[in-house]
């Protein structure tokens, strides 16, 4: 009997070819912008203590709390014992254990390391969502004396994420920019948040009134659509932030504005994770990625290297989803190729209705028009399709038209059907 078949786990995927070209090539522009700004690679493990996660990411979080990979590891010597590890399902907190364990701050200077690679999180698979995915991400973190704290590394690392958009082709990226302060500032907001929501929690969905009780700040975050004007009532990040927060925040603005790069500021984008202060930061497409339109996702982290028990290194990083980039992509080539379509295609119905197919698209032709001519031999279904495939709209040329010279023009984005005299056929076929 014949066994059945092994599947990939649900929420991976393998990368064929040519797919994987276009991965190559995201991959290949994003070292050479990197190295562009001065970032070197850093490789860490797939898998670290579960320790890591729990103290970095924040126990409350829903990676940590609901969606992490963890096992206990069997020791398998006496020299060994068990432990808890976990598949990383983010690397900011790896990259600052790195930075603590080899005592990158000893130089003195600045470290711009960049990443690419798998991060694994339980999550309910959909369109931009799998429960192995690919990140490509970077951070800057350093001693305070290495500059690593001012609004300068913010804004150089919102410009070069705008700038690689750009040189990867990816059209229309949105940039929304907040500040959720100081690690002072944040529990006051907090606080603030919880005594808010305390009279209202009961009217909101049964998630939001977990994480009012867990998390309020990941409230702010929630695309439930009842709960948006419970949301939008809430207390404001922007008055609760202390003098060095605002000047922060407005410097890292103003060198947005100096170099061009546009943004809108969200005074709710939180974002998820325990670590965020000051800066935070999401660029977003709505082309090809449906409820899962954050592309990357990013911000300032001044206090992570202590959480992990490491000397004062503020930083800030990003990670971008990779696999959103390329349908991303992916998307906008189909987008374009089907603006690339002809302008008509001419359906004479019956082979005697071919030779005035052919002195339509002639005349068509000499007007300017790209168009192609079927074949009256061609039942109307597959005249159709054929055109469907190759032009943005049918013209059929049956025996009532040939006589009448008023045609049947269908345009296929939009399904419309309409009747076009002869004289108006070139005009209506430019439009
Ligand atoms: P985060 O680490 O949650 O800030 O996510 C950063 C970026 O990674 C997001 O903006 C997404 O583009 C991407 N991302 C996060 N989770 C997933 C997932 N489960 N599947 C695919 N991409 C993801």
């Amino acid at each position: 009997m014949a066994s059945s078949s092994i599947k990939a786990v649900r929420g991976t995927r393998d990368l064929l070819p040519p797919e994987t070209d276009l991965w190559n090539r995201v991959e290949a522009t994003a070292r050479a912008v990197f190295a562009r700004y001065g970032f070197g690679e850093i490789r860490t493990p797939l898998f670290e203590e579960t320790s890591l996660f729990a103290r970095g990411v924040g126990e409350e979080t829903d990676i940590v709390s609901k969606e992490m990979y963890t096992w206990e590891d069997r020791a398998r010597a006496a020299s060994e014992k068990a432990q808890s590890l976990t598949l990383r399902p983010e690397n900011t907190a790896g990259v600052v254990r790195a930075y603590i364990e080899h005592k990158l701050g000893d130089t003195g200077n600045l470290q711009k390391l960049f990443y690419i690679g798998p991060m694994f999180r339980r999550e309910r698979p959909q369109r931009g969502r799998y429960r192995q995915f690919w990140q490509i991400g970077a951070e800057v973190i350093g001693p305070p004396t290495s500059g690593a704290e001012s609004a300068v590394r913010d804004a150089e690392v919102l410009e070069m994420l705008a700038s690689l958009l750009d040189e990867l082709g990816i059209t229309g990226w949105t940039l929304s920019v907040n500040s959720v302060g100081s690690s002072t500032d944040r529990p006051r907001y907090v606080a603030a948040l919880r005594e808010a929501l305390a009279p209202i929690k009961d009217q909101l969905s049964p998630d939001n009134q977990r994480r009012a009780e867990t998390n309020p700040l990941r409230v702010l975050d929630s695309k439930e659509e009842t709960d948006q004007a419970l949301i939008d009532g809430l207390p404001k990040i922007a008055d609760f932030l202390d003098a060095e927060s605002t000047e922060h925040f407005r410097q890292v603005l103003a060198a947005l504005d100096a170099c061009g790069v546009p943004y809108t500021v969200n005074p709710r984008l939180v974002r998820g994770l325990d670590y965020y202060t000051r800066t935070t930061f999401e660029f977003s497409h709505s082309v090809g990625l449906g409820s899962q339109n954050a592309l990357l996702g990013g911000g300032r982290y001044d206090g992570l290297s202590e959480m992990l028990g490491g000397p004062r290194a503020p930083g800030i990083g990003f990670a971008i989803g990779e696999d959103r980039l390329i349908l991303t992509l992916q998307a906008q080539a189909k987008a374009a190729s089907a603006t690339k379509k002809l302008d008509a295609f001419i359906a004479p119905m019956g082979v005697e209705r071919n030779a005035a197919a052919l002195a339509l698209a002639k005349d068509l032709r000499r007007a300017g028009l790209s168009v192609e001519v079927g074949d009256g031999g061609f039942r109307l279904k597959k005249s159709f399709e054929a055109a469907d495939k190759v032009a943005r709209r049918i013209v059929i040329l049956g025996e009532d038209e040939v006589a009448s010279e008023v045609y049947t023009v269908k345009e296929f984005a939009t399904a419309t059907q309409t009747k076009v005299p002869k004289a108006e056929l070139v005009e209506a076929l430019q439009a």
